[in-house]
């Protein structure tokens, strides 16, 4: 039941990663992390309860977008969608990114909302985060005991759900550097822009010519996570593109997505329109690598 009150719960502001960790080994599942709150706070308007919340704001040195064209791109946890969406380097060597952000809510939610709060969410709307499985990003996870990595594919556990433990904060997200012909585009499909996906999709391609070397492809609101499309991605590997072989691209998608009724969309609606986004996607990707 949606309200307008929010229950009662502690706001605890420490001032670096290692205080912040350290909340977080002593109150584990009685914590949540809050950054942009614009997805926390919802739920805690809805039926979502925590006795504590960690903010992040005070939190020194996480709100950087950092790009090295060998090192890739780096992203601390408290980087905004507005950031995203200004940065030059995400623009030219990450397209669907940056695609994702543009069309990403209003620019009051791009400005609160965190690139981390997103993925982190885990829901299978999430637009940056369907780009982010489609670029292959890894999340760095920080608790007491030190750092890990989890790549992006293994991330979602479930709806809703991720392989976060309860004692780490997310610190960074990190993403490859684009290889010399490497293309990549997102797309979603809404109602009205300020609407959350009934529909998304991102792919990318590493690409010699014109024939395709290796594709990752991801849609979301198809499944309880933002799904990659293994069969899909193989029906391009190493082949030249061409009408013939995106026709058959086509036919393929609708057989790896369980798509489900639900207010934003019909299960028959995203069955029939997947395979032209992704079709779309491929030709808008292999022409941004070339
Ligand atoms: C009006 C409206 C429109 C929206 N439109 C879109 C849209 O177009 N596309 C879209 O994808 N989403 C949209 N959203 C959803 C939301 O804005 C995004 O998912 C956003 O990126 C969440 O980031 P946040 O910083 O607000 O996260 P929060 O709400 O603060 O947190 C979200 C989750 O991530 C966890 N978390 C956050 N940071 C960390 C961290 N560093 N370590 C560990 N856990 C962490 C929190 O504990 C929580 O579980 C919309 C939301 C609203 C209210």
């Amino acid at each position: 039941m949606s309200s307008r009150i929010l229950p009662n719960f502690d706001l605890l502001v420490p001032n670096s990663t290692s205080e912040a960790v350290n909340l977080l080994a002593h109150y584990q599942e009685r914590a949540a992390i809050l950054a942009g709150g614009t997805d926390l706070i919802v739920a805690m308007k809805m039926n979502y309860e925590s006795e504590i919340l960690i903010s992040v704001s005070e939190l020194d040195g996480l709100d950087y977008i950092d790009f090295d064209p060998n090192s890739g791109l780096h992203i601390g946890a408290k980087a905004t969608v507005s950031q995203i969406l200004d940065n030059a380097d995400v623009k030219q060597h990450y397209p669907a990114l940056w695609q994702a952000a543009n069309v990403f809510a209003t620019p009051q939610i791009r400005t609160a909302a965190t690139l981390a709060g997103n993925v982190l969410r885990g829901s299978p709307a999430g637009d940056c985060s369907c780009a982010l499985l489609a670029l292959g990003a890894r999340i760095v996870l920080q608790s007491t005991e030190g750092k890990r990595e989890v790549a992006i594919e293994d991330f979602w556990t479930g709806y809703n759900q991720n392989a976060r433990k309860p004692s780490e904060l997310a610190i960074e997200i990190i993403v490859d550097a684009p290889q010399s012909a490497t293309g990549s585009a997102f797309h979603r499909m809404t109602r009205v822009n300020e609407d959350l996906a009934k529909l998304n999709g991102s792919v990318r391609l590493d690409m010699d010519g014109n024939v395709c070397k290796s594709a990752r492809i991801a849609m979301g609101c198809v499944g309880p996570t933002t799904l990659r499309l293994p069969k899909t991605e193989k029906l391009l590997q190493n082949e030249e593109i061409t009408p013939e072989l995106l026709a058959h691209v086509a036919d393929m998608v609708p057989t790896e997505i369980s798509p489900i009724d639900d207010k934003r969309s019909t299960a028959e609606y995203r069955l029939m329109v997947s395979g032209v986004v992704i079709k779309r996607l491929i030709e808008q990707a292999a022409t941004a690598a070339n």
